[in-house]
């Protein structure tokens, strides 16, 4: 698949000399995901909801508690970032409709550009009403929350090198494949660098999480965000999959899943300037067992048998295990200003 995307790079980059790494990471996804039903066992990678029910349910608990310390709105916008499959939205209103009022409040919103993942979730979320979008912009005012799972990995990224200066990583053919070249940059990078260090940063999750932190200042709310990251660091990050399994990131854009890990402490910093609480990043692990992960998945288990069972454990305690997705993974909340806490954090947890 996807000839033509390699075609548009080659030809921009023949017109151009190279291109950036976020130029190449945004046509090399939007193919990608346009291609369909990429996530699960059955595609290239698994994500936390295709894992296990607990993960939507306890993000739903979430939603609800922080809708009611919101002042339970009568009417607010339920957004997804980049839903995928749909699965997560599914089991989070499962859960969050527990509470009462939450379910006519929601007006659910998703954000999804592929139209063959938007096909998907409209077959997993049936007999809802759902609004899609193609970002942030078209979504409409009023008091907001956002979830956002293993999104904000798939925005393009851009690469800075050291030598004895600093360069933008670009990418330039490289017979039938591409390969990066070093254009030297005047630009200050916030890092402070020894030869072949590589600073990473990405224009685009920056304008998402202003727009973002900017909607929920003016119109009131909070978002989880959740994914691959770290908070301190950096270095090259840029990871491809195929079939669960690693392959090279610059070869045939559009068949593999290029994503890289999320710099929290740059979110963290964008979300404050444009006025933001910020709560967090825990790891993943953490913020689900103080949910009550065990207990849910304690209940979710009884009475089955003990394979059903046994499946239900081994898929939580690979949500939570810090071998498995419970370390690496991160999760962030920002909020209106004025919302001093938020379920699963503590004021107390290392900034
Ligand atoms: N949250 C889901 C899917 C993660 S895969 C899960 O946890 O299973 C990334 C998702 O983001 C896909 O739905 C993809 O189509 C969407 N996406 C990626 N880049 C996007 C962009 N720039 N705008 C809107 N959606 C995007």
């Amino acid at each position: 698949m996807s000839p033509s995307v390699e075609a548009a790079l080659r030809a921009r980059i023949d017109a151009e000399g190279s291109i950036g790494l976020d130029v190449f990471m945004e046509a090399a996804n939007t193919a990608y995901y346009a291609t369909g039903d990429v996530i699960g066992a059955s595609g290239d990678f698994i994500t936390a909801p295709e894992i296990s029910q607990c993960f939507g349910e306890l993000v739903g608990l979430w939603a609800a508690v922080t809708w009611q310390s919101l002042g339970a709105p009568a009417s607010f916008n339920l957004v997804e970032l980049g839903p995928g499959r749909g699965t997560l939205m599914a089991d989070v209103l499962r859960a969050a409709v527990l509470m009462p009022g939450f379910g006519a409040a929601a007006q659910v919103h998703l954000v999804e550009r592929s139209s063959s993942l938007r096909h998907r979730q409209r077959r997993t979320l049936t007999g809802r009403e759902i609004r899609w979008h193609d970002s942030l912009a078209s979504l409409p005012a009023g008091p907001t929350l956002f979830l956002a799972n293993e999104f904000l990995d798939a925005l393009p990224i851009r690469q800075w090198e050291f030598t004895d200066r600093w360069n933008e990583r670009r990418i330039a053919p490289d017979g039938d494949a591409f390969r990066f070249v070093l254009a030297p940059t005047d630009r200050r990078m916030p890092a402070s660098a020894t030869a072949g260090s590589i600073y990473e940063d990405s224009p685009a999750i920056d304008a998402v999480i202003n727009e973002l932190a900017a909607r929920l200042v003016r119109d009131g709310g909070a978002a989880l965000l959740i994914d691959y990251g770290y908070a301190q660091g950096h270095g090259d990050t840029l990871q491809a999959v195929r079939r669960h399994a690693p392959v090279e990131a610059l070869a045939a854009p559009g068949t593999r899943d290029l994503t890289a890990h999320v710099n929290f402490a740059a979110v963290a910093a964008t979300a404050r300037a444009a006025g933001a609480g910020v709560f967090g990043p825990l790891e993943q692990g953490t913020w689900l067992r103080r949910l009550g992960i065990d207990l849910r998945a304690e209940k979710l288990a009884q009475g089955k048998s003990a394979q059903v069972r046994e499946s239900i454990l081994a898929g939580v305690q690979r949500l939570t295990d810090a071998r498995a997705m419970g370390s690496l993974f991160k999760v962030m909340a920002l909020a209106q200003p004025s919302l001093g806490a938020l379920e699963g954090f503590d004021p107390k947890d290392p900034a």
